[in-house]
């Protein structure tokens, strides 16, 4: 079997003054030929019509270009207005898969407006965009951009897509194709949980925690919002602190990201097996509602466990939610029933252990997996009792997380 990752590599980019004018060309004609065809299809579907195909939102792009309504519309390169009508397809696509129960339900694909917060173009081979001898990016209609580069690329990408984000910073984000690369294997396997208090809960018993530069982070952002809910509407300096609030925000989203990928690099490292449950799992929002606050973080934390799994020759495993898992003791498989959200540490009924409740959902969630994962973890251990060390000398120890230098996976 060949297996080939995907990445996405993502730099600063630095437009000049006309090169921003340019992208902001492209970004608002790619938003009104996406804005077009949404409400083709729209059209269509109010009468009764079927499904208007792309071949023919492609064809009507052609004749709007024609049109002096629409003749700015060349001022860009064709293939960003064909890619926008790519995006739209795919909207739709997810928009069904959704309703046939293929993935979580999500909205049919909405109108973009000039004030959403991230925009973004995509330029494929055939636009005829490169990488200069001397470091820049060429896209067609736009110039030589300045990137920095904080890292090489693994293959020459086909694409490039240029998003511009809240805080008006430029990025260009590639993906390109590499070979896994195998790490020396290991009889290491975890299962992870979401915990209450903690980011992440093992199956091992390790804990974790959000590191501080994060919370620093969000704490900032924090700041900035209530600076800006003082300010009065429509002044000069509300304006000023809606901006810092955007920074804030792309500083936060930065942070996090890097948490995930230091986390998601050192647990991919330890283990050749890595189970997860799956919160798309619609109950759950209902069942631990405080798990709903990291939801947005823990699905881009597991997605980035899965790539790297795939990259490094690991096994990562998605469970459904089979029953709840703190109602199931991890030793000896008994279910003694649902247990209140404040009920942090119990004794099992059956076999005596005294169960960590994170910790427990955490090894039942590497059980359901077919994971040989110990119950040791989960077990409350008494500290300084000389009968326990040998026991948790045979089993991975608690290790605390570190920030900082990384080594391994260098993508955003
Ligand atoms: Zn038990």
């Amino acid at each position: 079997m060949v297996i080939v990752v995907q990445l996405r590599y993502s730099f600063r980019v630095y437009p000049s003054t006309g090169q921003r004018i340019a992208l902001a060309r492209a970004f608002g004609c790619a938003r009104v030929v996406f804005n077009d065809a949404l409400r083709v299809r729209e059209q269509a579907r109010a009468v009764g019509l079927p499904f208007v195909p792309s071949a023919e939102l492609s064809k009507q792009l052609t004749v709007a270009k024609k049109t002096p309504e629409r003749a700015w519309l060349g001022e860009v390169s064709s293939v960003v207005l064909q890619q926008s009508l790519r995006d739209l397809d795919a909207a739709y696509r997810n928009f069904f898969d959704g309703l046939r129960g293929k993935r979580p339900t999500m909205g049919p694909p909405r109108l973009k407006s000039r004030k959403d917060t991230r925009q973004a173009v995509r330029f494929t081979a055939n636009a005829g965009w490169k990488i200069t001898t001397g470091g820049k990016l060429r896209l067609p209609k736009v110039g030589d951009v300045a990137v920095k580069w904080s890292r090489s690329l693994p293959s020459v990408p086909s694409t490039v897509t240029v998003v511009k984000d809240s805080a008006g910073r430029y990025f260009a984000s590639f993906v390109v194709e590499t070979d896994p690369e195998m790490l020396p294997a290991t009889d290491n396997v975890v299962g992870i949980d979401v915990g209450l208090t903690h980011f992440a809960v093992l199956s091992d018993g390790t804990k974790i925690d959000s590191p501080r530069f994060l919370r620093r982070a969000e704490k900032k952002l924090k700041k900035a919002q209530r600076d800006l809910s003082r300010k009065a509407k429509g002044s000069k300096n509300r304006a000023k602190a809606r901006i810092k609030v955007a920074r804030a925000h792309a500083r936060t989203a930065d942070a996090r990201r890097e948490f995930h990928h230091q986390l998601s690099t050192k647990i991919i490292r330890e283990n050749q097996a890595v189970a997860v449950e799956d919160l798309a799992v619609k109950a759950l929002a209902r069942t631990r509602m405080a798990k709903s606050v990291h939801d947005a973080g823990w699905s881009a934390f597991t997605a980035m466990l899965e790539y790297k799994a795939a990259l490094y020759g690991r096994t990562f495993h998605r469970i459904g939610r089979f029953e709840p898992t703190s109602q199931v003791c991890s030793a000896c498989g008994v279910k003694d029933g649902p247990k209140p959200l404040s009920l942090r540490v119990w004794t099992c009924g059956a076999c005596g252990t005294v169960l960590d409740r994170d910790i427990n959902a955490a090894v039942n969630i590497a059980k359901a997996a077919g994971l040989a994962v110990s119950a040791c973890g989960a077990r409350v251990r008494p500290v300084l009792v000389p009968a326990q060390r040998e026991e948790t000398g045979t089993h991975p120890k608690p290790q605390p997380v570190t920030t900082g230098r990384h080594a391994g996976i260098s993508v955003l």
